[in-house]
């Protein structure tokens, strides 16, 4: 059976000319696939022989909203969307004064398993095909009934121990034919990667990296996040700097700030210092507490003094606004709650 959400305009219309239909009919079924529909027959305009055709031989990837929860706060709203496996994944949509942006799952579970993420607890299923990427976003559009302007790969997974699909889905979300979201527009996070970051580099998109650093030495850094044990800080820096390089593109360094962990002043000195002449952003975020985890937020003034070291070294940061804290927003948590 072909993945149909996975076929741009050219592969629907080699699908369809192939088996003896029109040319024209393709973009037709991209357009009922672009407006989420569920079912083929919600395709008023296709006729009934290429209606079966699809049915027999293509299936309709979805994401069907299980649970969703809406935060009273900032108007936050989470999804658990089931898959067609049942299989679970976790999408987030979030308001900003430049629109809305949605925090869409790569994985279901994720393989990396670093310490403080509520995902990486939970083990890994399998990889999340750039369909079921697109449809938690239609799905959550249609639901809202609203534009969505932004997307950032921070949900469940690790958008680069899932490369191929995740490209895929970068071709189809920002093509004119599908949801024509702009690749500036959308934000990938890696928790450290290293021959992925220069493949991507090479590719030279438009689209914003996030890298997770969350500790400035290997030592911590590897307890933390395992995956430092195969690519250490120094490899890393080294294909971030080549990243910003090749593209000219400044990434944004994600450090979740944990109490009595990683959120000392000479901690705050070593980053500067590990960030120098590297084109980037840090963001700093209050860690969120998960179950199973004893690792608490750092304290307000902690955040402050690490940000004004930060500033003293001319590292442009930031600390990042939590948002859907009544709904434990982030990614990982209500799958976990829930035990799916
Ligand atoms: N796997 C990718 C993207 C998904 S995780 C990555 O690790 O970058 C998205 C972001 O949430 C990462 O920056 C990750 O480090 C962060 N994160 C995970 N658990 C968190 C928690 N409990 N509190 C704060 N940030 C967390
Ligand atoms: Fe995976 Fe990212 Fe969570 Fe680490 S932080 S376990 S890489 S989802």
């Amino acid at each position: 059976m072909v993945d149909i959400k996975s076929l741009d305009l050219n592969e629907i219309t080699d699908l369809l000319t192939l088996n003896g239909f029109e040319k024209y009919r393709a973009k037709q079924v991209l357009t009922w696939l672009n407006a989420g529909v569920v079912s083929f027959d919600d395709m008023k305009n296709i006729p009934k022989t290429l209606k079966e055709f699809l049915k027999s031989n293509t299936y309709l990837a979805c994401a069907k909203i299980e649970r969703k929860l809406v935060s009273k706060l900032d108007a936050t709203v989470k999804y658990l969307f089931k898959m067609y496996d049942g299989e679970y994944v976790e999408s987030v949509v979030m308001e900003y004064h430049h629109g809305s942006t949605i925090c869409i799952s790569t994985q279901v579970g994720c393989k990396m398993g670093c310490d403080f993420c509520a995902t990486g607890k939970s083990g890994f299923s399998r990889n999340l095909t750039a369909s079921e990427m697109i449809a938690q976003i239609q799905s959550a559009q249609m639901d809202l009934n609203k534009r969505i302007s932004n997307v950032v790969l921070m949900g469940m997974g690790e958008p680069f121990d899932n490369y191929e699909n995740v490209i895929k889905f970068l071709q189809l979300v920002s093509s004119e034919n599908s949801l024509n979201i702009g690749m500036r527009h959308i934000t990938i996070s890696t928790c450290g990667i290293v021959p992925k970051i220069y493949d991507f580099a090479d590719l030279k998109t438009q689209c914003n990296l996030s890298v997770s650093l969350h500790a400035v030495n290997d030592k911590k850094r590897s307890e933390i996040m395992p995956i430092n044990r195969k690519y250490n800080l120094d490899k890393l820096i080294k294909a971030c700097r080549y990243y910003t390089q090749k593209t000219n593109r400044r990434i944004t360094f994600e450090y979740a700030m944990i109490h009595g962990v990683n959120d000392t002043e000479a901690d705050a000195e070593n980053l500067a210092k590990l960030l120098s002449n590297i084109l980037c952003h840090v963001n700093l975020i209050p860690v969120n507490t998960v179950t199973g985890s004893s690792y608490q937020k750092s304290k307000n003034k902690s955040l402050e003094a690490f940000l004004n070291i930060l500033s003293k070294h001319g590292v442009n940061s930031t600390i990042r606004r939590t948002l859907g804290s009544d709904i434990n927003a982030s990614c990982g948590q209500l799958k976990r709650s829930m035990n799916c």
